[in-house]
């Protein structure tokens, strides 16, 4: 399909995030979730990583000419309809997708904020959290994970109903609506149950049944997921809706790596 065609119609969404050279998790896995949700990716590299499906091992930057300049190319190319940001990793990332987000309002943010990996590494430098706060009040849609919304709202969340008081709180804070994903919920009954907090009210979307082994970036592809059906014009509930069902076939289509979690295979 030429540039000129998908300029007049198809949704296209920028995936910006790590590299993860497993093609688990990161703008690998963004490009391909939104593939089968039916919209083209394009993405942004904001660093690399160097990992496994079992551990992760460090990242690298890129420089920040090269992030501005890519992320012009990808605005100049396609009439973009959704912005999904995942790993950020450096400042030079962080500053270089504020300054993006700040020059094109219009563009719904879908903002993973991924902080460590499930192995503990951090995944964002303490150096890029002034321009990374800042990014969080520009998000449309935020989805965090039980440990993410902790660390976002430093404070220790206790209960299922905490869980969902939270949920308003980030909204509150930061304007967007919250995607409290429920993957580490420790409370009985309520693992897998995602807390939707939107346009002052919360919605609680059931799980989406048996996970097979824990697959590697789950994460990575629901948000890829939201924004693809965002960038085709759902509201957040359906998005989320949508999403997660997208998401569950993906699972099942999942498969073993040599070492470590499974990798979802779209
Ligand atoms: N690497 C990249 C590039 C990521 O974006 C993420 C999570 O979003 C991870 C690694 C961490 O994945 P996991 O939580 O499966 O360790």
């Amino acid at each position: 399909m030429t540039a000129m065609r998908r300029r007049n119609g198809t949704p296209v969404v920028l995936a910006f995030g790590g590299f993860d050279p497993t093609g688990g998790a990161g703008v690998l896995m963004d490009s391909r979730a939104a593939a089968a949700a039916g919209v083209h990716a394009c993405a942004v590299v904001s660093c690399l990583t160097v990992q496994t499906t079992a551990s992760f091992s460090r990242f690298a930057s890129v420089p920040r000419d090269v992030l501005d300049e890519s992320l012009a190319a990808a605005a100049k190319s396609f009439l973009l309809r959704a912005l999904k940001v995942g790993m950020v990793g450096t400042r030079a990332a962080a500053e270089a997708i504020l300054t993006f987000v700040a020059a094109h309002r219009d563009l719904p943010l879908i903002l993973d904020p991924v902080l460590r990996s499930s192995s503990g590494a951090p995944l964002l430098s303490s150096s890029a959290l002034p321009a990374y706060r800042q990014l969080l009040r520009r998000a449309a849609v935020l989805t965090p994970n039980l440990p993410e919304a902790e660390k976002l709202l430093d404070r220790r969340i206790a209960s299922f109903a905490d869980a969902a008081e939270a949920a308003g709180e980030l909204s509150g804070l930061t304007g967007a609506s919250v995607v409290l994903k429920g993957g580490h919920f420790p409370w009985r009954g309520r693992r897998g149950t995602d807390i939707v907090f939107s346009d002052g009210r919360t919605t609680l979307l059931p799980p989406i049944g048996a996970r097979r082994g824990d697959p590697h970036g789950t994460g990575c592809a629901l948000a890829a997921l939201i924004a693809a059906r965002i960038a085709t014009g759902d509201a957040v509930v359906p998005a989320v809706l949508a999403a997660k069902s997208l998401l569950s076939k993906l699972i099942v289509g999942g498969f073993p790596s040599a070492e470590g979690r499974p990798t979802l295979f779209a």
